[in-house]
């Protein structure tokens, strides 16, 4: 079935380049296809939001914010059947994909309240004889690019607060998982929001983000994905002085001291780890443990890994899905070969599996690998796959040092039962993110975002609707 392009409320189902096959990483089935579009449709997309643009910001911010409340309300009704759709694309395990859309239609529904509450001061000015006013206004068109990994969360925390406070939005989705984003702008045009107001586009994506950073109408653009790509957007940002949010790549230690809760910190590392088989930006890449806690951690890791189940995701037991591609699977590999003629061991897992008759060859085995050092390719780079490396260390400078080593700053994780080191080693770590004595910090709600190259600016709260609007300062004369 061809899932068509949303743009100015009509379904395109023809794209100027052709289709794009979306495959389902579990099967390798297609699951639909999707117009390849390029320029052509991304300068509509642009005009559409253009056209839709007065109106919208025109509407009281509480009729903006009930539409958004309306768009959670459907996405939790139907929360079942996107679910079924974001496994599908996505090939993560189902019950995953629900706790996804229900975050997703949360991130709307935070914005839907945040819209009222978008405020600007009155105040003296230095100069006698002056009010000063400072406005807060939507910044204009924004444009979202997302990656494959989080289909549904991640347009829906660009989308949500870009729409409440008035600015309307063009959307490219990650081309392996292009149904999702486009179900629910399909359930926001039901919902009543305006034609035009969100637009979705699919297809060629550097060519879609040249033509939005081409064009002077396009003021914001929130991209989530890789360093690399998001360097290439701040080279074309230039063009227009387009204002950025980025969210790109991490590499996060999880931290683990001799004096933390053993059980807590076992639970939290296989939290943060193995979600989403390990394919997230903030999941634990690196665990560091104290030595005095090493035996026992490693003991209670290894039956905790051998006991997760690989399998397609639609099995309700499943806890590891599929890699989304060839290509990640490739480096998981690379990875964990890198690391074993280096030194490591592999105490669980360390190959690929095939969980059942008819599925693709894409499950990697939660693996643990012990005798890992700073200096692999495991430790320097994302792994993006169920990989999970123990390093030792023997000082919290240590530690800290080693966590910080790293040109990313997205997240860090550690455990502790010491009240003073847990504010000291929070102020100590150089990223936007941290779990403390928690390994799942993320939710709706909360500010993420990364230091370094692993960004520019946060979303999500009241934080995250900053980025979509500009602020403006009136001087005020004529007060005698
Ligand atoms: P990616 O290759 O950078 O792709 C992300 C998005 O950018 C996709 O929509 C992709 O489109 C598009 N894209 C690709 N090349 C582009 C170009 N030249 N110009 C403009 N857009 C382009 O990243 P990914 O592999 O999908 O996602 C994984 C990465 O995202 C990891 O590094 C992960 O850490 C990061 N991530 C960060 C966060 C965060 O919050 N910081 C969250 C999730 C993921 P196509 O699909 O059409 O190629």
């Amino acid at each position: 079935m061809n899932h068509p392009m949303i743009i100015g409320g009509s379904r395109v189902g023809e794209g100027s380049g052709g289709r794009i096959i979306v495959l389902n990483p579990a099967t390798d089935q297609p699951v639909g296809t999707v117009p390849r579009g390029g320029p052509p449709e991304a300068a509509a997309a642009v005009d559409a939001a253009d056209s839709a643009a007065v109106e919208w910001r025109r509407l009281p911010a509480s009729q903006r914010g009930l539409l958004l409340r309306r768009v959670a309300e459907s996405m939790l009704q139907q929360e079942s059947r996107l679910a079924d759709l974001l496994t599908a694309e996505q090939g993560k395990p189902v019950h995953e994909s629900r706790a996804e859309i229900a975050t997703a239609a949360a991130y709307f529904r935070d914005a839907s309240e945040e819209a009222t509450r978008v405020f600007g001061d009155i105040g003296e000015s230095p100069q006698a004889g002056k009010r000063m006013l400072v406005l807060r206004q939507p910044v204009g068109i924004v444009g979202a690019i997302t990656p494959w990994n989080f289909p549904a969360v991640i347009a829906a925390r660009k989308v949500a607060p870009a729409l409440a406070v008035g600015c309307t939005v063009v959307l490219k989705p990650a081309s392996r998982t292009p149904l999702t984003a486009l179900a629910l702008t399909a359930l926001a045009l039901e919902a009543g929001v305006p034609p035009g107001v969100l637009n979705v586009v699919t297809g060629d994506a550097a060519s879609i983000a040249a033509t939005w950073l081409g064009d002077a109408r396009v003021r914001q653009l929130s991209f989530t994905g890789s360093t690399q790509v998001g360097k290439r957007l701040i080279a074309l940002s230039a063009e227009h002085v387009t204002r950025l949010t980025l969210e790109l790549g991490g590499l996060a230690s999880f931290i683990v001291f001799d004096d933390a809760d053993l059980a807590a910190a076992v639970e939290g590392v296989i939290a943060s780890k193995f979600r989403n088989a390990g394919q997230t930006c903030i999941c634990a890449n690196r665990v560091l443990v104290q030595e005095g806690i090493a035996d026992r951690f490693r003991e209670a890791v290894a039956q905790r890994v051998a006991a997760l189940r690989v399998g397609v995701g639609t099995d309700e037991r499943t806890d590891i899905g599929p890699l989304i591609d060839d290509r990640a699977m490739d480096k998981v590999e690379r990875h964990v070969a890198n690391a074993v003629a280096g030194g490591a061991r592999i105490l669980v897992g360390g190959t690929r599996v095939r969980p059942a008759p008819a599925a693709a060859d894409r499950f990697y085995a939660p693996t643990f690998l012990d005798r890992v050092t700073g200096e692999m390719d495991i430790s320097r780079e994302e792994t993006f796959g169920p990989v999970l490396p123990l390093t030792l260390f023997r000082t919290e400078h240590d530690a800290i040092s080693a966590a910080n080593d790293t040109p990313y700053g997205l997240a860090a994780y550690f455990y502790t039962s010491d009240a003073t080191r847990l504010l000291r080693v929070s102020e100590a770590l150089e990223c936007g993110i941290i779990g403390a004595n928690d390994g799942a910090p993320s939710s709706a709600g909360v500010p993420l975002g990364g230091m370094r190259e692993s960004g520019l600016g946060v979303e999500g709260g009241r934080w995250g609707i900053e980025d979509y609007l500009v602020l403006k300062y009136v001087s005020w004369g004529g007060f005698g």
